[in-house]
């Protein structure tokens, strides 16, 4: 590992090592972030993987034997998990520790991890706004962080230092951070993440159907925009299913949302209303121009 004066962590365990734990491990490796790295996975596979790649220090299929001593400890692995590893992990945890994750959907995670977290360790859960269709321990890269905003959502009371220690860990990952409510961070990101995944789950199943009924040439011309649907609805599909099954209430007043406007156009369309089309695509492509202007495309 590089060395630093001083690392920001002694020892970090991440339980769970897929896209975002290796992402995370190997910006800590190459920024000398902290001194020890500890994994632990589901399956051996995972961790001889790790070793393999160089990831960390100490590997263990038990939780509680990587969290043992840390003093931070990311959850990395699908949200449906989180309970039973923090039930695992929390008489492990020595007194200061840290614990915080990197799920999807930031409700469910204080509703599974909170209860586990003995007094006098600290609960920071966040969420880096980053990824890609990718999985497991061989798809991370140090960069994939960089820009990227990460939504820190402590639960009223938490200890401010511990924040400000996930903070600046996050940002020497070159990460952007925000602090804000878990409700609210569910709000938002069931209509910039959540929704439009499901989106692209629909379409691209809608689209497959179609064409094995019809022999439609749906991957021969998938270049005139379903292509890019496609790389969205190629993400995990157990990640996504427990985002869906634990981001519910949001994700579903978002859709009533959606399927009010999309009836909308559907009707613009049915009755020839040129202005009205043309208005909601103008008003989207400024959208699009924002987004890039905030380096976020
Ligand atoms: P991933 O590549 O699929 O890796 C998941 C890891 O969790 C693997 O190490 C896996 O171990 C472990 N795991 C799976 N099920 C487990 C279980 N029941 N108990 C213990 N460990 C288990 O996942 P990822 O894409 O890094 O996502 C991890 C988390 O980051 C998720 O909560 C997700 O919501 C969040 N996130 C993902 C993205 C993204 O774009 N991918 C972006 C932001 C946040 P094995 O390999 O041994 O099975």
């Amino acid at each position: 590992m590089a060395a630093t004066a001083s690392p920001l962590f002694e020892r970090v365990a991440l339980i769970g090592i897929g896209l975002i734990g290796s992402s995370l491990a190997r910006r800590m490796r190459r920024d000398g972030l902290v001194r020890t790295i500890a994994v632990s996975a589901r399956t051996e596979a995972t961790l001889a993987k790790v070793r393999e790649l160089a990831l960390a220090e100490e590997t263990s299929l038990d939780p509680a034997a990587a969290a043992a001593g840390a003093d931070l400890v990311v959850l990395c692995a699908p949200l449906g998990a989180n309970a039973a590893l923090a039930e695992k992990i929390g008489p492990a945890l020595k007194p200061g520790a840290i614990v915080t994750d990197v799920g999807s959907a930031k409700r469910c995670v204080i509703r599974d991890v909170a209860p586990h977290v003995p007094a006098g360790v600290h609960f920071v859960p966040g969420h880096p706004v980053a990824g890609t269709e990718h999985s497991g321990p061989e798809s991370g890269f140090p960069e994939l962080f960089e820009g990227r905003w990460c939504i820190l959502t402590p639960p009223a009371g938490t200890d401010e230092g511990a924040v400000a220690r996930v903070r600046t860990l996050w940002e020497a990952c070159g990460s952007l951070v925000e602090v804000m409510d878990a409700n609210h961070h569910d709000h938002v990101l069931a209509i910039t993440s959540h929704l439009p995944h499901l989106i692209a789950y629909t379409i691209v199943g809608t689209a497959t159907d179609l064409a094995q009924q019809t022999q439609a040439e749906v991957i021969k011309f998938s270049a005139s925009g379903f292509r890019d649907f496609t790389r969205i609805a190629a993400s995990d599909p157990i990640m996504w299913r427990d985002i869906f099954l634990n981001n519910r209430d949001a994700v579903l007043e978002m859709l009533g949302r959606f399927t009010e406007d999309l009836t909308a156009l559907q009707r613009a369309i049915r009755w020839g209303e040129a202005d009205r089309l043309e208005d909601r695509f103008r008003k989207t492509r400024a959208i699009r121009r924002s987004v890039i202007a905030a380096k976020q495309a």
